[in-house]
């Protein structure tokens, strides 16, 4: 009764106003709808029509995501305040990711050498070589425990010793090394220093990938995972490398190219379709020299190799490396090396990958020819810049649960992503480093983003089609990729009906 008199207070009794009732009523839920249409022609998909078919899955997935909220208060987890890690059975249990597993992805746009083949089969994988060690002392300078390499026998440094052995004497080591080989976020509220770690996880495996036996093998596993989670190209953030082998010793930068080549042609023999883009990558903590010769010889590679390198980005830590304006006379030099070379040199830089507004990083982006954008999470707090970025129609690659792992977003409802989706900034869904965050594919990060962001086909389709749409791909791979895609979408959506009546 009190909370009525107060509202009668405040609001007049609603008599009062009774003889304009009808026209008030009226006008007011046509501005409600005027209102809402408004903000739906602002969002990223408004531009997609769907077909009765995809409203009908529509329909299906909107009651498979309330299957998933019913488990969850079933089971007693909360959606809200679990990490990534805690709600895996949760997710693979779902009917929902069961159907999300079968969906096209099209491209996974972001992702980096190192982070593609999970690391059970990594283990697996390098125990069968003679050659390879393990570090099992504690850290030093030059190594970190459960660091892996391959020698030659009469090189072995101290502390190494052979992992074929080393997981034979003691069982219980496979399961230690997968974790020193995995990031995980166990609980939302402990704490750890997610980056320091993060990196560690990288120095573990970084002198598997250089040994040229092996990186085929790696590489030829990763793809093979992404193929069989639907997605048919890839472009990875690549650190170049000299590969190796104890026969023949180091062999020139371009070995990586035409050996990923020859993987590319094995994986197309089961998957036609399947491409691959390079995204020449260096790193935030080095000077500008240094990043000038990695320039230059980045330029080098893509005028060998014009259909297989694409562009160039800066990797590592934000908080802890050089600002991407630092790198400005660096930039400056672009126009030159591609009058040089005759051929262009994108950038794809990692930029905002942070919460802070010191971190201006997202300010380069939209002044250099820099088509998309990795992670992007503090974008929203520069809006001017968030304007541009949508008038330039530069994409921003998102990774929601590298995200949540390296601590930037824990409740996945608020991830900035969302504010990008709703006011127009064309985005795509990437997995960065699976391999590391212990997971294969791209379907987590959907389900993730199905369930966080309370995102329905409209928006799936949007999203998929955005990573081919924005691919590296030419024009004519690019034609025939989005007709290879529509042809798997359509088969989608008459699957997933089927299979969801
Ligand atoms: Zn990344």
């Amino acid at each position: 009764m009190k909370r009525y008199l107060t509202y009668i207070l405040l609001l007049g009794f609603p008599f009062f106003g009774g003889q304009n009732k009808m026209a008030g009523q009226s006008t007011y839920a046509q501005d409600w709808k005027l209102s809402e249409q408004k903000n739906e022609a602002l969002a990223f998909d408004a531009d997609i029509k769907l077909s009765d078919a995809e409203i009908a899955l529509d329909k299906k997935l909107f009651q498979l995501r309330k299957q998933v909220l019913t488990e969850a208060e079933t089971q007693k987890i909360s959606l809200f305040n679990s990490s990534f890690n805690e709600l895996k059975p949760l997710i693979e249990t779902s009917r929902l990711f069961k159907i999300i597993r079968t969906m096209p992805k099209g491209g996974l746009l972001h992702s980096h050498s190192g982070g593609l083949a999970d690391v059970k089969w990594v283990i697996s994988a390098a125990r069968k070589y003679k050659e390879c060690y393990v570090y099992d002392q504690k850290d030093n300078e030059q190594y970190i425990f459960g660091q892996l390499a391959f020698f030659a026998r009469e090189n072995v440094p101290a502390g190494f010793v052979s992992l074929d052995k080393k997981l034979t004497s003691n069982p219980g080591f496979e399961k230690e090394l997968q974790d020193l080989l995995t990031l995980k976020r166990d609980k939302l509220c402990t704490y750890t220093d997610y980056w320091v770690e993060f990196e560690k996880r990288f120095k573990r495996i970084n002198l598997l990938l250089p040994y040229r036996p092996f990186f085929k093998e790696y590489y030829l596993k990763g793809f093979q995972d992404l193929a069989k989670d639907h997605v048919q190209h890839v472009e990875i953030r690549f650190i170049f490398d000299e590969l190796y082998d104890f026969q023949h010793g180091k062999y020139p930068l371009k070995m990586s190219i035409t050996d990923l080549q020859d993987v590319l042609k094995q994986v197309r023999r089961t998957n036609p379709e399947f491409s691959l883009k390079l995204i020449y990558s260096s790193f935030k903590f080095l000077d500008p020299k240094s990043v000038e010769k990695q320039l230059e010889t980045a330029f080098e590679l893509k005028k060998e190799f014009p259909d297989m390198i694409s562009g160039f980005d800066l990797v590592a830590d934000e908080a802890a490396g050089n600002s991407i304006y630092s790198f400005q006379k660096d930039w400056m030099k672009l126009n030159e090396l591609s009058k040089k070379y005759g051929v262009d040199m994108p950038l794809f830089l990692h930029a905002g990958e942070s919460n802070s507004v010191f971190n201006k990083n997202i300010l380069d982006v939209s002044l250099l020819n820099n088509r998309r954008i990795g992670h992007g999470l503090n974008l929203i707090y520069f809006p001017a810049t968030m304007e541009e970025v949508k008038k330039q129609n530069k994409l921003v690659e998102v990774s929601p649960i590298s995200n949540q792992i390296l601590g930037y977003v824990s409740d996945l409802r608020n991830h900035p992503a969302r504010v990008l989706l709703s006011n127009g900034v064309q985005c795509s869904i990437n997995s960065d480093d699976p391999s590391v965050y212990g997971y294969e594919g791209l379907s987590y990060d959907f389900w993730v983003a199905f369930m966080y962001w309370e995102l329905d086909v409209k928006a799936l389709k949007k999203l998929v089609f955005n990573s081919v749409n924005y691919s590296s791909l030419n024009k004519d791979q690019k034609k025939e990729a989005i007709v290879y895609l529509n042809r798997q979408w359509n088969d989608f959506v008459q699957k997933g009906n089927d299979s969801l009546n």
